[in-house]
C-alpha cells in the first residue's frame, strides 16, 4: 500500500467497491468506465481476483454496485447543480471520470487515511479532476464537519446535490439521522440527495468471505429511508434494483424474486414534502 497510514476496515469497504468498478470496467460493454479503479485496488496490495463472485450475496452485491454507479452518474449529472458534495467520497473517482458542466465545484468527504491513500495513486497517474475538487479529511459523525465545509467554499444558500454512496449502512439509525439532519440543514430548496434505499441488515445472508464487509454492517436507517426523508423536508423518489437494471439492460438474476434494494433521490422541499418535482 502506498500511504503509511493503514485504511480501517471502514476504509477498506472503498477498495471492495473499487474492484467491483474495476471488473466492470474490463468486461465488454461496461455500464461506466473507471479507468481509476484498477490502479486503487493494484496500490492497495489487495489481490485482484482470478474468478467472479461465487456466492449468491456477492453476486447481488457485485450487480448491486455495479447499477449504482451507473445510476448514481446519470442522477449526479442530470441534477445540474453546481455544488457537489461526496460524502464518504472513498475512492469514488467522479470528479475526474464524469464530464461535470464548467464551473462544478466538487467536495469529497471522507476518513483522512483514505483520502491521503486515493490522492497518492491519483497523483502518481496524472490525474486531473474535471471539476474544481476540493476534500475534506475528517470523520461525519464530528458535528463540525458542516461548518468545515462551509467553510471550505460550499454555499448553502444555493442548491447543492449530495452523494452517500454505501455509507449509511455502516451507522447506527441515530448516527445516519443525525448525518442526514447535518445534510438538510446546509440544503437550501431544491438540492438533491443520492442515497440506498436502505436494507434490513438483520436478514442479510451469510458468507464467511464477505464477513469483512457484512460484520461492519449497522444498518442505519434500514429500509424506511425513505420514509424518514420525507418526514424531514424531503420528497423523495424511490427506485428499485430490477426497475435500474432494466432501465440500462442488465438482465436480473432470475428467481431473485423482487427486489428488497433500491436508490433514493430526494429533493429538498424546506416545507416538509409539498414540493413534488422529485416524482
Ligand atoms: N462512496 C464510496 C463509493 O461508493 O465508492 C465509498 C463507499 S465505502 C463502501 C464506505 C466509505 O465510508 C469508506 O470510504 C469509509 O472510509 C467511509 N466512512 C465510513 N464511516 C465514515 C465516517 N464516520 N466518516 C467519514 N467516512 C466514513
Amino acid at each position: 500500500m502506498t500511504t503509511t497510514d493503514p485504511l480501517s476496515p471502514v476504509s477498506r469497504t472503498a477498495l471492495s467497491v473499487a474492484l467491483v468498478r474495476a471488473y466492470e470496467s474490463s468486461r465488454p460493454e461496461p455500464l461506466f468506465t473507471d479507468p481509476y479503479a484498477a490502479a486503487f485496488v493494484t496500490a492497495s496490495g489487495m489481490p485482484m481476483p482470478t474468478s467472479g463472485p461465487a456466492s449468491g450475496l456477492a453476486k447481488g452485491l457485485v450487480v448491486h454496485g455495479i447499477l449504482r454507479t451507473r445510476f448514481y452518474d446519470d442522477r449526479l449529472l442530470a441534477a445540474g447543480a453546481d455544488q457537489v458534495v461526496l460524502l464518504a467520497a472513498g475512492l469514488d473517482a467522479r470528479a475526474y471520470r464524469l464530464d461535470w458542466p464548467a464551473g462544478t465545484r466538487l467536495f469529497e468527504l471522507d476518513l483522512a487515511p483514505v483520502l491521503t491513500f486515493k490522492q497518492q495513486v491519483l497523483d502518481e497517474l496524472g490525474a486531473d479532476p474535471a471539476g474544481e475538487r476540493t476534500t475534506l479529511p475528517g470523520d461525519l459523525l464530528d458535528p463540525d464537519w458542516p461548518r468545515r465545509l462551509v467553510e471550505a467554499g460550499l454555499d448553502p444558500g444555493r442548491p447543492t446535490v449530495w452523494l452517500a454512496e454505501g455509507l449509511l449502512v455502516y451507522l447506527t439509525a441515530d448516527q445516519a439521522a443525525g448525518l442526514l439532519t447535518a445534510v438538510g440543514t446546509l440544503s437550501a430548496p431544491g438540492s438533491r440527495l443520492l442515497l440506498e434505499k436502505g436494507r434490513d441488515v438483520t436478514s442479510t445472508p451469510q458468507d464467511p468471505a464477505l464477513a469483512h464487509i457484512t460484520d461492519l454492517w449497522q444498518g442505519g436507517l434500514g429500509p424506511h429511508t425513505h420514509e424518514w426523508l420525507d418526514a424531514h423536508g424531503w420528497n423523495t423518489r424511490l427506485t428499485l434494483l430490477d426497475e435500474v437494471a432494466a432501465v440500462y439492460g442488465r438482465p436480473f438474476p432470475p428467481g431473485s424474486g423482487p427486489s428488497t434494494t433500491g436508490f433514493i433521490e430526494a429533493v429538498r422541499t424546506g416545507d416538509n414534502g409539498r414540493d413534488s418535482s422529485a416524482r
